[in-house]
């Protein structure tokens, strides 16, 4: 198997394992026990949330837990107007991760069709107004256009760092600024960011940041949501006292220290993986937009993710395409796998290129920075393979 869709999730790493093992067979107990056998368990919650702060230059006791980035998602948009009850304003994007956009819909109509179809049930009271600010044809946005839509009634902004589907990268220091001058709550999904970027919550001032394990080698089920000090925080799950009663729910243990561990090892790679993995990304992407026919790059050449590429091979279906790739071993995919069970076009690169069917015909390929030139060879002449047959 090649694969290629680090985006997606990523391997759970045999360190981050071990150091989980024993929380997943004789260190069983409830760290909310009284006895020591359950309560020392406490300690390696509290060193988890070290190892999660550190990735991201914050303090400790500015992390929650949560189960994913999904949860830390609509926590925080949900914490950020439940302070400002009076203001009914959102400002999001159109590229936004589908946890984000479907919050957003449900926040503003109620029952909402999803961009890629599906009617979901209210989440909140609804009757927000949401500005989804567009991006250009290469996936930036402008920030003018957030000055524009910020008004007194804005409570919260959610702009995410980098695009899952296509990893172009939003200017989040300037947008936190921005926020910050204009009395506006920011939430920042940085779940793409970590483990591929730095991420230092003092060089980017905003309130809240989404992360989730699975992204970088943790196992899926676990996330964290990063609340500076003085933002507004009340609970999006009412429980018992866990996570100093901003999230109830018995702490999963294992996945927490799982997550510790990676972020752990997140930090200890990152200044290798860009230096690492661009190359490799760079001769995949060359390897197909120079030798195969109708082939674009979609999002920003430079301003984007080390790892990613996000290609239209003109007049074939991105299906057809990766059942193709699929029956050569080699795992890519068209856009968000949350999405991925709907036959609807990437709403990502429908904002990009709304007039063209590119968002029906592209395919991304996120690879790692344990990637190898052999495994890019094979899939840059697969690709060529598999077009050719599919235009025949
Ligand atoms: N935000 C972004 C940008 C993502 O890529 C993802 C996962 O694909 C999520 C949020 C949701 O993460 P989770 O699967 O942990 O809920």
């Amino acid at each position: 198997m090649i694969y290629l869709d680090h985006n997606a999730t990523t391997p759970i790493l045999p360190e981050v394992l071990e150091a989980m093992m024993p929380y997943l067979t004789t260190e069983w107990g409830n760290p909310s026990s009284a006895y020591k056998f359950g309560a020392k368990l406490k300690s390696f919650i509290e060193t988890a949330r070290e190892q999660v702060a550190e990735l991201i230059g914050a303090h400790p006791l500015d992390v929650i837990f949560t189960s994913c980035a999904t949860e830390s998602n609509n926590a925080a948009i949900a914490a950020a107007l439940k302070a400002n009850p009076a203001k009914r304003h959102i400002v999001t994007s159109q590229v936004e991760h589908s946890s984000v956009l479907n919050c957003c819909m449900a926040l503003s109509s109620g029952e909402f069709t999803s961009p890629r179809g599906g009617v979901k049930p209210p989440l909140h009271e609804p009757g927000y107004r949401v500005t989804y600010l567009p991006v250009d044809r290469e996936g930036l946005m402008k920030l003018a256009d957030l000055e524009a839509a910020i008004t007194d009634q804005t409570a919260v902004v959610s702009l995410m760092w980098a695009n899952n589907e296509t990893g172009v990268l939003f200017p989040v220091e300037r947008i936190a600024e921005i926020c910050r001058s204009r009395g506006v709550l920011y939430h920042c999904d940085a779940v793409q960011a970590a483990g591929k970027l730095e991420i230092d919550v003092g060089k980017v001032p905003a309130d809240y940041f989404s992360l989730t394990g699975h992204k970088f080698h943790a196992p899926k089920g676990i996330g964290a949501l990063y609340v500076r000090r003085k933002a507004p925080f009340s609970p999006l799950v009412y429980g018992g006292h866990q996570e100093r009663n901003q999230r109830g729910g018995t702490e999963s243990v294992p996945l927490i220290v799982g997550m510790g561990k990676a972020a752990e090892l997140a930090r200890k790679y990152l200044p290798d993986f860009e230096k690492k993995v661009r190359p490799l990304r760079d001769e995949l992407e060359e390897g197909i937009l120079s030798t195969i026919p109708g082939t674009e790059l979609n999002g920003h050449k430079n301003h984007r993710l080390a790892n990613t590429a996000n290609i239209t091979f003109r007049g074939i279906e991105s299906e057809a395409l990766l059942v193709l790739l699929d029956k050569e071993g080699i795992c890519a995919s068209s856009g968000s796998a949350c999405l991925a069970d709907s036959d609807e076009p990437s709403h990502v690169v429908k904002a990009m290129k709304p007039e063209s069917a590119a968002s029906r015909q592209m395919i991304r390929f996120s690879l790692d920075a344990e990637g190898s030139k052999m495994d890019v060879a094979f899939t840059a002449a697969a690709v060529a393979r598999a077009t050719a047959s599919l235009r025949d």
